[in-house]
């Protein structure tokens, strides 16, 4: 379907800032649906462009946690990724259904073809720029943006859009000088390096119990890890398996959302009892809840989101972001044979021993610590979505130039639900956008693909309906030259 533009002549030039999945599919929606001149400039930093963060994993038993059959890029053609499977790498092994859970290495090339094809058959009128690099700041004018990179060119266009995907959680507390000088301490989970060096008979730890536990898990177990591993969150709650079930319409009456934390409990347990009483079981009901998610989120207010945050999150974490059931097994299997153990308890601290790091765990519910050493503590908590604590030159640039905001509950940046930038003064940006994880908070749930490939659609239209920006004046150059740090051009 071409994209709506409200403008009949002139280029359309929209830099993307990351391509992982959200800024590929974007670019391809973009240019799959040029109407007018249009250039999308991707701007990426990795050497792979399309697999992000999820999906460059080389690990070929780290699986999709979504079925093949809902991994789509596109919306309006669900069955895309079944058809790609289907023609590419083998796809015998999945079923006509769709119901199987391939690696996530394959999906990444997937998005890689996605954006291929989309620049093979893009309108004459429409180009692909691929840019390597990182940019570490965007400044806004009248006439549009000027990005910032890293290793040194300047880039122009009339909007930029942030795809930049996850960032890693903030160090806990115990985390001291010390404790991080004695190399023991790994902060970053997808620090791939440094995973495979720490010592295979040694003991690990690992901080949180969720997805990206599990992917530590099984790291470790694949480079031939034979320590004892222990997995500690405050509930040491791991996440749950999906099963194949059958459809099942909720009970919710669109016209009546609820509006309480305590409202959504009582609405999903009604479902799941219904579910129960024609034979499914409680994944049907949280399935059929789903496309009602962004509803749910818009109609409840702000002291109850905070709510639903506090206490249901993390039972909602587990329930909804599922596991594969091969992957389920293999955690299963090391927890029987005592190789895995998951606790529920509080870090207190670490020590640097002559053997490791000295850990201090509170238990949960108990009046009682534990202490034991580990070879090496990994930090897999979880991305840090408080944008007060990420560092990352970009982020810091458009925080402290008051551009962005992190939106009053933690979930990410500040923005519209069309993903515009709210400044600190309040106003939307007219130039500049977020999509993906780091736009969550209109919504909650926009983290896995059957959510962000439709946000990608509906953004692709609205940028395409962005008024032209008004061209810039020498005065206005000069301000900008002045802001870019650059230095006044030899006279003749
Ligand atoms: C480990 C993991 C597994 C997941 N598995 C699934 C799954 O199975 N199914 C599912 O539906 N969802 C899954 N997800 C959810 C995931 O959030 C989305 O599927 C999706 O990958 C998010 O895409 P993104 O483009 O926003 O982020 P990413 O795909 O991570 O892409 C962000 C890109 O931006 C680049 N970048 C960042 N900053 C800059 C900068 N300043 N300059 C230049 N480049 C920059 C990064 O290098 C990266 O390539 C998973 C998430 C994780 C973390």
């Amino acid at each position: 379907m071409p994209l709506r533009s409200n403008r009949t002549s002139g280029n359309r030039h929209y830099a993307i800032v990351g391509a992982g999945f959200t800024g590929s599919v974007l670019a391809a929606q973009l240019l799959r649906g040029a109407e007018v001149p249009t250039t999308v400039t991707l701007i990426e930093r990795a050497d792979a462009v399309g697999a992000g963060l999820a999906y460059s994993t080389p690990n070929g038993r780290h699986l999709l946690n979504v079925r093949a059959a809902n991994m789509s890029a596109f919306p309006d053609d669900p069955h895309h990724f079944l058809r790609w499977l289907w023609a590419h790498d083998g796809g015998h092994d999945v079923p006509p259904s769709g119901q199987a859970f391939v690696s996530r290495a394959r999906y990444g090339a997937y998005i890689q073809d996605v954006l291929e094809e989309a620049r093979a058959k893009a309108p004459p009128h429409a180009a692909l720029n691929l840019v390597r690099g990182e940019a570490t700041d965007i400044l806004p004018g009248r006439d549009g943006v000027r990005i910032r990179m890293g290793n040194g060119p300047r880039l122009a266009a009339d909007a930029a859009v942030l795809c930049v995907g996850h960032f890693p959680p903030s160090l806990p507390p115990a985390a001291t000088e010390e404790v991080l000088a004695s190399g023991r301490f790994i902060g970053d989970p997808w620090n791939r390096a440094a995973i495979d060096a720490t010592d295979r008979d040694a003991p690990v730890l690992i901080l949180g119990t969720g997805l990206t536990m599990v992917d530590t898990v099984l790291t470790l177990l694949d480079e031939g890890h034979r320590g004892p591993i222990m997995a500690v969150s405050r509930r040491g709650l791991l996440p749950l398996v999906h099963r194949e079930t059958r459809a099942f319409t909720s009970f919710l009456c669109p016209d009546v959302m609820p509006s309480t934390a305590l409202d959504i409990l009582i609405a999903l347990k009604a479902d799941v009892r219904r579910a129960r009483a024609e034979g499914l079981d409680w994944r049907s009901a949280f399935d059929a809840l789903r496309p009602y998610h962004h509803r749910i989120w818009r109609h409840l207010p702000p002291e109850e989101r905070q709510r639903f945050l506090r206490h249901l999150r993390p039972y909602w974490n587990v329930h909804r972001h599922r596991l594969a059931p091969e992957v389920a097994s293999r955690i299963e299997a090391a927890r029987s044979i005592g190789q895995l153990e998951v606790g529920a308890g509080r870090l207190r601290s670490l020590t640097p021993t002559a053997g490791g790091l000295e850990a201090v765990v509170a238990e949960r519910g108990r009046d009682r610590e534990w202490r034991r050493t580990f070879g090496a503590v990994i930090n897999a908590c979880g991305p840090e979505c408080d944008y007060r604590r990420i560092r990352h030159p970009l982020v810091r640039a458009l925080l402290d130039r008051g551009m962005a905001r992190p939106d009053p509950l933690r979930l990410g940046l500040d923005v519209t639900e069309q993903g515009a930038l709210i400044g600190t003064d309040g106003r939307e940006s007219e130039r500049l956008f977020a999509l993906g994880p780091i736009a969550k908070a209109p919504f909650w749930e926009m983290t896995a693909v059957p959510e962000l490939r439709s946000q990608c659609a509906r953004a692709a239209e609205h940028l395409a309906g962005l008024p032209q920006p008004e061209p810039l004046s020498l005065a206005g150059l000069g301000r900008l030259a002045g802001a870019l740090g650059l230095g006044q051009g030899r006279r003749r």
